[in-house]
């Protein structure tokens, strides 16, 4: 972002994700929303010298990012289509183990990263047939995965359904605590000097002259050289948006489910897909086991439908989860956008907003590399090659024939479908 208007000049030292920079001009910093977006945006750039607020409509981390199971799959999860995401999440997943040791030792708290793999199961022959087709169509695109038989699935975790006839193994893929992250990543932000005002909602973007001068809280108007929209799924709603800068994001409900293994002797070790779930153990015994994909709109209500659903893949691959006691039960809305890739960077002809939103399904794998290419661009207003496809502007053009914006989507019909 060019420097404009009242700024201060700081010398600073950038935090080890950004490129480096003179001391300059740093603008004032307004972030919209303090889910796992919008607080390590804060925390970059406050590291950096900026002065940043950042507001959130109710607690910090409580979106999204708490409802999320935080695997790190940029591997296992990349599907036919979405090719053109994969430059992104690779990225960030290299960005992980360094960002997680800053991170760490910043603020003295854990976000247990785990890089020790993640495996696909199939469990009958139609099960092999469909892995192996995303097997061949993974590797095809570089990916680093192994193909297991029956017994090394069983050797890897032994307590899965002994019928497992096959897996996948990707490395590379794992997982963090999602919602350590969130307190861990408010920590960093305060400590930066970032200013945290939770349960304050932004009622409207203030735009002047075509650019965004602030945000408005409480009937008041808060002055600032850049607004970063992360909103989550609640991008759109925002009032004031010039009709170029409302990110078609909508929310894509989630419902999830934790189960209480012995933490000494778990049930399993590893992230696992069998299908029509996922199962992610944690350090301290708990089992996630997630997750539906409905859309929904705003309904956040669990139903006996999607538990079940979900119980019932989780036994069938897991038979022990019988005897575990269920902890906790809650749903979520991932930031779906209009074609399931997030939005980030400069908004043509709003100067001074900045998007941070769309992450949908993989928004914890994409905390780091947003975190450094968005708070990059911030400071120096280089878009980044990696940023560049992910622009707003993208979605400039003639509307889908059926009127919805929704990936031409029913919102009320129910995808079933098992998605992080
Ligand atoms: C069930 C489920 C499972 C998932 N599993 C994974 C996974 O395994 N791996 C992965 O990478 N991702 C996963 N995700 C996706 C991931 O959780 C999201 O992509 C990510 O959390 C998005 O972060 P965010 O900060 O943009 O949004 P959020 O965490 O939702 O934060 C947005 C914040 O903005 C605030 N806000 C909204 N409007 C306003 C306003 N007007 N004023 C002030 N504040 C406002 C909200 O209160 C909220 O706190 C999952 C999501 C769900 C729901």
């Amino acid at each position: 972002m060019p420097a404009k208007g009242d700024r201060k000049t700081v010398t600073h030292i950038p935090p080890s994700g950004i490129s480096s920079r003179k001391p300059a001009a740093l603008p004032r910093v307004v972030i919209i929303g303090a889910g796992c977006i919008g607080l390590s945006l804060a925390w970059r750039l406050a590291s950096a010298g900026c002065t940043v607020d950042v507001h959130d409509q109710g607690a910090a981390g409580l979106g999204a990012t708490h409802a999320a199971a935080g695997m790190l799959a940029a591997a296992v999860e990349t599907e036919p289509g979405e090719q053109p995401l994969l430059p992104l999440t690779l990225d960030s997943q290299r960005r992980w183990p360094a960002f997680a040791a800053e991170l760490e030792a910043y603020t003295g708290l854990p976000v247990d990263l785990r890089a020790d793999g993640t495996m696909q199961v199939a469990l009958t022959r139609d099960d092999v047939e469909v892995l192996r087709a995303g097997y061949e169509f993974q590797r095809g695109l570089g990916l680093n995965l192994k193909w297991l038989s029956g017994a090394q699935v069983k050797e890897r975790e032994p307590w899965l359904n002994p019928r497992a006839a096959a897996g996948v193994l990707g490395a590379d893929d794992g997982q963090v605590d999602n919602r350590k992250l969130a307190v861990a990543l408010k920590a960093a932000a305060l400590k930066a000097g970032a200013r945290l005002h939770e349960h304050s909602a932004v009622q409207a973007l203030s735009v002047s002259g075509g650019r965004a001068d602030g945000v408005v809280v409480g009937g008041v108007l808060r002055a600032a050289d850049v607004v970063v929209l992360a909103a989550g799924a609640w991008s759109r709603q925002l009032a004031g948006l010039p009709d170029a800068a409302v990110p078609p994001v909508r929310p894509v409900k989630g419902q999830m489910l934790a189960l209480r293994m012995d933490a000494a002797q778990p049930l399993l070790r590893h992230v696992v897909w069998p299908p029509k779930c996922y199962l992610v153990p944690r350090l301290d015994g708990r089992l996630i086991v997630g997750a539906t994909t409905e859309e929904k709109g705003w309904d956040d209500r669990l139903t006996a439908g999607g538990v079940l659903a979900l119980l019932e893949a989780a036994w069938r691959a897991l038979p022990g989860v019988e005897e575990l006691p269920i902890e906790e039960m809650w749903t979520g809305f991932r930031p779906g956008s209009r074609d399931d890739a997030p939005i980030l960077g400069p908004v043509p002809d709003v100067d001074g907003l900045v998007m941070a939103t769309g992450h949908h399904r993989n928004g914890i794998l994409l905390t780091p590399g947003t975190a450094d290419l968005v708070a990059d661009h911030i400071l120096t207003g280089r878009v980044d090659p990696l940023l560049a496809p992910f622009g707003i502007g993208r979605f400039q053009g003639p509307r889908p024939q059926n009127g919805t914006d929704q990936r031409g989507t029913d919102q009320r019909a129910i995808d079933q479908r098992v998605r992080a």
